[in-house]
Parts: structure tokens; sequence; C-alpha cells
């Protein structure tokens, strides 16, 4: 793995703190709970998508395009994250916004990522839910390059091989911290949707041989689906990577029992997750995806998935900007 030959614009703060949870890991009493905090990756509020980008505007600009679209749901963290990207760079940024979750209410509708979406200059047109959002954004693509625009498509999530090059980075970046701290780790837990960060994760894990499970906890597609959807991408990255072959299905390991009601609709455990990780750490995570991999890893702990005296890290993947889209889950 060799990473320094892809192009890449530096858009995060890196490396992001990997820290000890100590009032956590004492509530819970079981086994030593670090944090990874991709949170704090800087690019307007942060989140998991600032690595992916990093590496996909490079390829925007490596293809000299001036208009950046994507797509995602209404309160889409990626989708903010590329208008930001692009509003750094200067390049046009628009953005389909699919009505997934049914939600109507002001604050989802407007406010949060939509609201940064607006602050970054870039531009948003909505969609009813159940299309096909990556074929839809193809044809507004297609629009732009009749007026002659330069237009440079990322799939929802910025989950492709390009994109998914910042998680084997990530995996990288985790491992030479661990040596410098000389602690081992057990475990690696997160949120997984659109797979890019997993796929990532485990091509550089593997490429490193650093025999760290990882498991996906997922806020949308049932497990079969999820482990095959990040297999496959898994599988395309690490080609990408020169590393065929190194990827095995049973590498890959996602737990869905935390999707709740369902995508961007959270459960019960993701509101007491959320409860439990702002009162005990100060630590802000989001309705929609971080809240339910906490979900997962609280609930996992109590279940003594984890040996006592292990170390696991819980990346956390960021989205707290949603939790202002979402005020009628929380009696605020
Ligand atoms: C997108 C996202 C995820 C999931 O990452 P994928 O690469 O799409 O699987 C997790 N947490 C947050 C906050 C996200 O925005």
């Amino acid at each position: 793995m060799h990473l320094a030959r892809f192009p890449r614009i530096r858009l995060g703060h890196m490396n992001t703190p990997l820290e000890l949870l100590p009032r956590l890991t004492e509530a819970l009493d079981g086994p030593e709970i670090w944090i990874k905090r991709d949170d704090c990756t800087g690019l307007s509020t942060g989140g998991n998508k600032t690595r992916k980008l990093e590496f996909l505007m490079a390829d925007a600009i490596s293809n000299d395009a001036d208009v950046v679209l994507t797509q995602g749901a209404t309160q889409s963290n990626h989708a903010r994250q590329t208008a930001a990207a692009a509003a750094k760079l200067g390049l046009k940024c628009h953005i389909l916004l699919e009505d997934r979750t049914g939600m109507n209410d002001l604050s989802y509708r407007e406010n949060g990522n939509v609201l940064l979406n607006n602050l970054h200059g870039a531009s948003m047109e909505h969609r009813g839910p159940g299309l096909d959002m990556n074929s839809e954004m193809e044809a507004v693509a297609e629009k732009f390059r009749k007026d002659g625009f330069t237009a440079y498509t990322i799939p929802g999530g910025g989950s492709n091989p390009v994109g998914a090059l910042g998680y084997a980075n990530c995996a990288q970046e985790l491992i030479l911290q661990s040596t410098e701290m000389g602690h081992a780790f057990d475990h690696i837990i997160h949120a997984t949707g659109s797979a890019g960060t997993q796929a990532g994760l485990i091509v550089g894990l593997k490429a490193l041989n650093a025999q760290i499970p990882l498991l996906g906890i997922g806020v949308r597609a049932p497990k079969n689906k999820q482990e095959e959807n990040v297999y496959k991408l898994a599988v395309e990255t690490a080609k990408k990577l020169g590393c065929e072959g190194i990827v095995s299905p049973k590498d890959v390991v996602a737990n869905c029992d935390y999707v709740g009601p369902g995508y961007g609709l959270p459960a019960k455990s993701t509101l007491e997750a959320i409860d439990i990780f702002a009162r005990l750490e100060g630590i802000l995570l989001d309705p929609v995806y971080s809240g339910k991999g906490a979900a997962g890893l609280i609930d996992l702990v109590r279940r003594k998935y984890f040996k006592r005296g292990e170390r696991v890290i819980f990346i956390h993947t960021g989205g707290a900007i949603a939790l202002a889209g979402y005020l009628d889950s929380f009696k605020i």
C-alpha cells in the first residue's frame, strides 16, 4: 500500500485524536473504550467524508472539473462536506437530496446540514424516495455538460474505490498512533452506511496485516446486503491499491441489529447512546449514524461481546450537526 501514488488534496485536520473514554469505560464496566475522533476532521464541522473527499476532490481537479455533483438524504453529512470542500477549492457544487425518511418538519428540511449547504453556496434540488439517486444525478450532470461545464459526479457517501482510499489511510494512521502509544488494540467498531468507510478500513488493515477485527454497525441495509456491498467495494479498492486478493469475505462483518425503524429514523437505543456520550464524555453523536454505531457498541459491551482488559476503538464518524435537524426527536 503506497497512498502517495494517488492525487490527494489536504482538506482535513489530521491526525485526528485517538483518546480513552474513561467515564464511559467505567460506567459500562467492560473493555477499555477508546475513540478515534474523525468527527474532528475540521471541514465544516468535520466527519468521515472529509477523508474520502481528499482523494475524490483531487481526482475531480485532475479531471479539470468546474462543477462537482453529489447526492444523499436530506440531512446528508456527505453532501455538506462536499459543499464545503468545493467552496474551499473554488468549484461549483450541486446536490440532489432524497426525501428518504418521510420527515417533513422545518428543522429536518432546512436546519442542520441543509443550512450549511446553503452557507457554502451549493445549489440543491430534491427528489422523492425510492429513486436510483446515482442515475438521477448522472442525468443532471449531463445537463451541466450541455451547458458547457466539466461536471464530476461523486456517488452517495463518496463510496467508490477513490473515496475508500481515505479510509485505507485512516487505518494506517490508527496503526501508527497505536504503535507510538505502545497500546495494542483488539477491536475497531464504527457505523457503516454506503460502505466506503468500512471497505477502506478493511483494505488498510489487511494491507498492514494488523489483525484487528473490524465491526460495522449498519444504519440502513440488512446484514447480508451490507456485507455484500462492503466486500465488493473492498475488493475493488484493494485492486486499485495494487493489493488484489488481500480481502476475503470473512473480513467483512456487519451487525445490522441497531437500525431501528429505518434509515435516518433514530431508535430508542440511538437516543440513549446520544444521551450517554453527551453526559459522560461531553461528546456529541448524531441520530442517523454515530448514535446507532454507539448503540451497537454499548449493547455489545453489556452483552459481554468484548473481554474485560481488551481495548476497543470506536471510530466517531461525525454528523452531530444533524442534531439541529432532529428537534422533534429530542424533547428540548
Ligand atoms: C456517511 C456516514 C457514515 C457511514 O460511512 P459510509 O462510508 O457511508 O459507510 C457514518 N457516520 C456518519 C456521521 C456519516 O456521515
